[in-house]
């Protein structure tokens, strides 16, 4: 059985554009073969383990054939028995993609595959500039048409391009057509393309629009008319990726465009706190028009075997807390003592999924928890169980530690009169190291495993350290993110050039943005410039970084 493939359209650039299909199936791709124009909040979501392979690194560098591509897919599903390549291209993977010919190639290997389509750039980005490609009494048809540089330059005047030429564009066919023309790859041609449609005979006076780096935080509309098309791309230096759309429609942008100019556009920031709390200022950032580098300076490892915390004597019941004292030793046989247990009670995705790796680790299976209660803190973790094949008993209401505890708690009898025939639940929490104590304040006898450990990141993956690379500043939270920081990215102090734009501006992001003094100390000391928020909140910070760009 080989791998098997799925070409998967990313989309115009927006994350929010994605398909759902297309987000399922990078989350747990063991392989991400992916394209320039992948925007890089996309890369971020692909599952955190899998190979990330570049095949479309900026023009001034190696950049991967075609035909070498078709065959590295080819070699990833052959050698990699069931795994999930995700091959993931810009826009949608079967307009100008080059789709077509991967798919064939997956065909003639005998390699299985899957279509995800993807929001073309075509439509999508007229819209986000506020241009419908049909409009009633307007535009009737559209028409999307490469422009691509080698293709149409070697044109000869007469209209038609050879077929030889690798495509035959009739300029008098679609200086007749009615309808709306998007031209995408069409930039550097455009000025002999707006000629010859004039010289066929289409008004010169055709409004004309060029979108550049449309639905991303960096996105421009630049309008013209067929007459002045070429002369307005040298004077706006408008450069690519960018469309060219043509007809009335064009001018219902003047009206429609609806995507505004935010105070933080254009700037591109590195957030280094840990996943869970970056959604929160991730989110505000974006909404604020920043486009957002997550680079969490922790991560979470997997232990060996679970290693049992020995909770404070002063909680433990007698019973229990010979349990957790004696069983310390870090060894397999640990999952003999599961048979102890009535309950056990997960908090995070991460716990599940080193629980059970764990386990079967030690060469056990899923028949070690029959009849046993599961509980669960929330929806996500009890997702993760069902993969498992298990179904929780147990899921507080409000989804959280204090919710689970409280739960629990009420399996628990409150008072040792009487209790005889009531024994109590001996109840397992499988945490990760710094879980705080929320679930033994309801559960003082619980036992807890820690599966997991959290741990400052030791590496980035290539493409991250680019992005970051070409970073308009970094947020941090504490100073060991910016300790952590400055081991990860040695070249942010010391500096590199090794990214162009339009993803870099050439800086290394030497401007930080800081919660707390102390933060703001460790960042001066290595070198970077510091904007430190007033209050020691998100909030605060968040004024600062909108002040500092306004
Ligand atoms: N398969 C892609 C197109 C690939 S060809 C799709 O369906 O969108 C690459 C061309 O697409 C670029 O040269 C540019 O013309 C256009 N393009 C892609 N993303 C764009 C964006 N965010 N803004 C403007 N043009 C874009």
């Amino acid at each position: 059985m080989s791998g098997k493939v799925y070409l998967i359209g990313a989309g115009p650039g927006d994350p929010g554009l994605l398909t759902l299909r297309g987000k399922e199936i990078l989350e747990k791709a063991d392989v991400v073969v992916y394209d320039r124009l992948v925007s890089l909040a996309i890369l971020g979501m692909c599952n955190p383990k899998a190979k990330m392979v570049d095949v479309g690194k900026m023009p001034q560098y190696h950049k991967v054939k075609q035909s070498e591509i078709n065959k590295l897919l080819v070699q990833f599903a052959c050698e990699m028995p069931s795994a999930t390549i995700a091959r993931l291209k810009g826009g949608d993977p079967f307009v100008f993609g080059r789709g077509g010919e991967e798919a064939l190639e997956l065909v003639n290997a005998g390699v299985e595959f899957e279509i995800v389509p993807g929001i073309t750039s075509a439509i999508s980005v007229p819209a986000y500039a506020g241009i419908p490609v049909s409009h009633r009494g307007i535009a009737t048809s559209f028409h999307i048409i490469t422009g691509h540089e080698r293709d149409v330059i070697a044109a000869p005047v007469s209209g038609v391009i050879p077929a030889q030429a690798g495509i035959s564009l009739d300029f008098d066919a679609l200086a007749r057509c009615p309808g709306t023309l998007i031209f995408l790859m069409g930039i550097a041609n455009m000025d002999f393309i707006a000629q010859r449609l004039v010289e066929c005979g289409k008004d010169p006076k055709t409004p004309v629009a060029f979108i550049e780096k449309g639905t991303t935080p960096y996105q421009r509309t630049v309008m013209a008319t067929l007459a002045t098309a070429g002369e307005t791309i040298v004077r706006e230096k408008v450069t690519a990726p960018a469309i060219t759309i043509m007809g009335g429609v064009v001018e219902l942008g003047k009206s429609l465009a609806w995507k505004k100019n935010l105070p933080l556009s254009g700037k591109r920031l590195v957030v280094t706190r840990a996943a869970k709390q970056a959604s929160g200022i991730t989110a505000r950032l974006t909404a604020l028009g920043a486009e957002v580098i997550e680079t969490p300076m922790i991560e979470t490892r997997t232990l060996e075997c679970p290693s049992v915390i020995p909770v404070p004597s002063s909680v433990i019941p007698a019973t229990c807390g010979e349990r957790s004292r004696t069983k310390a030793g870090i060894s397999s046989a640990i999952f003999d003592t599961l048979a102890d247990f009535d309950l056990l009670a997960f908090t995070s995705v991460n716990g599940v999924e080193s629980f059970f790796k764990q386990l079967f680790d030690a060469g056990y299976d899923v028949r070690i928890l029959a009849g046993k209660k599961i509980a669960s803190v929330g929806k996500i973790t009890e997702k993760k169980l069902l993969e498992y094949g298990i179904r929780c008993d147990y899921v507080p209401e409000d989804h959280t530690g204090e919710g689970l505890g409280k739960l629990l708690a009420t399996l628990v009898p409150q008072s040792t009169e009487g209790a005889t025939s009531n024994p109590i639940p001996q109840i397992l929490l499988l945490q990760g190291n710094l879980a705080d104590d929320t679930l033994l304040r309801h559960l003082p006898q619980a036992t807890r495993w820690v599966v997991y450990e959290t741990l400052p990141v030791s590496e980035l993956p290539e493409w991250k350290r680019e992005a970051v690379e070409s970073a308009d500043a970094v947020v941090f939270a504490s100073s060991s993110a910016v300790e952590n920081f400055v081991k990860v990215m040695p070249q942010s102090v010391e500096g590199s050039d090794s990214y162009p734009e339009p993803r870099a501006s050439n800086l290394n992001p030497r401007t930080s943005f800081c919660i707390g003094r102390l933060t703001e100390a460790t960042a001066r000391k290595h070198g970077f410039e510091t904007i430190t928020s007033d209050e020691t909140t998100m909030d605060s910070l968040v004024k600062k970084i909108v002040e500092y760009y306004s």
